[in-house]
């Protein structure tokens, strides 16, 4: 039964994070909404989970490319709540661009939020987990992170990344009552990917339709996007009991992707 525990979760006023955040929340898991904006919006998210769910949620801002900030996030998160026992590392971006032309600044970028952001609210949380006996890392990597495409130096090398310090996260807890894990998803329609959508579809003069089945799905087998509701869902299961020996390993939600 996870009713009254807390979870922390990193970019979460938007897409999957935001989908993990009410699967979690329907459960009775008390949210921590987070990204590095502070709109009314924001909050109002987390007034709009908790009035559906009837669990409490919180928005937090902090700013996932600062390290300070992640930790701070996690101090924060135990005092609204006083304690951390579920992390979902899940903030990130996205740059395509071929390596000689990559701006060293999206590097940098992509892989303070979807690498070093993990490393420092784990290091945070982690201790923490292990004062209270109990809790789950679960790290949001991708396809991505376990096979590679062009153009994407900066994010398949973070996510390949973000599965190493999966099992590295894994081995240092393996005696206590913690696991990590990474869940690697295919293509999910989220802002992130609609982004990239219009561009393919310049580039490759081709209507919206036909960029979602040959180029964007072309790799999943399925033919379909998983959806935010399938990733909360993921999360749930590892964070349950049926979970408690599943840690250092991967989990892909990928319509068959690498399998092919
Ligand atoms: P999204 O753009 O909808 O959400 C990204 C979230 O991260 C947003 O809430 C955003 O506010 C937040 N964020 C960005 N920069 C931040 C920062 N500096 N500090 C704090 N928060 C920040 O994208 P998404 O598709 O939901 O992606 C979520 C995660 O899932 C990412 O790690 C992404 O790499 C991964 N993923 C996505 C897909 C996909 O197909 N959408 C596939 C595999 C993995």
């Amino acid at each position: 039964d996870l009713a009254g525990k807390t979870a922390v979760i990193t970019g979460s006023n938007s897409g999957i994070g935001l989908g993990i955040a009410e699967e979690l929340a329907k459960l009775k898991i008390n949210v921590v909404i987070n990204s590095f904006t502070d709109t009314d919006e924001d909050h109002e998210l987390a007034k709009k989970i908790s009035d559906e769910t009837g669990a409490q949620a919180k928005y937090i801002k902090a700013d996932m490319s600062k390290g300070d900030e992640c930790r701070a996030l996690v101090e924060k998160a135990v005092e609204a709540f006083g304690k951390v026992d579920i992390l979902v590392n899940n903030a990130g971006i996205q740059h395509v661009e071929a390596i000689g032309t990559f701006p060293p600044e999206k590097w940098d970028a992509i892989i303070a939020i979807n690498l070093s952001s993990s490393f420092h609210t784990a290091a945070a949380a982690v201790p923490l987990m292990r004062e209270n006996g109990w809790g789950r890392v679960v790290n949001i990597a991708s396809a991505h992170g376990l096979t590679a495409s062009p153009f994407k130096s900066a994010y398949v090398a973070a996510k390949h990344g973000v599965v190493g310090l999966s099992k590295v996260i894994a081995l240092e807890t393996a005696e206590d009552p913690i696991t990590c894990n990474a869940i690697c998803p295919g293509y999910v329609l989220t802002p992130l990917v609609e982004a990239q959508i219009p561009d393919t579809m310049k580039e490759y003069g081709m209507d919206r339709e036909t960029v979602i089945r040959e180029v964007l799905l072309a790799r999943q087998p399925s033919k379909e996007f998983a959806t935010t509701e399938q990733l909360g869902g993921t999360v749930a299961f590892l964070c349950s009991d049926a979970a408690a020996q599943i840690t250092g390993t991967t989990i892909s939600v990928d319509g068959g992707w690498t399998a092919l």
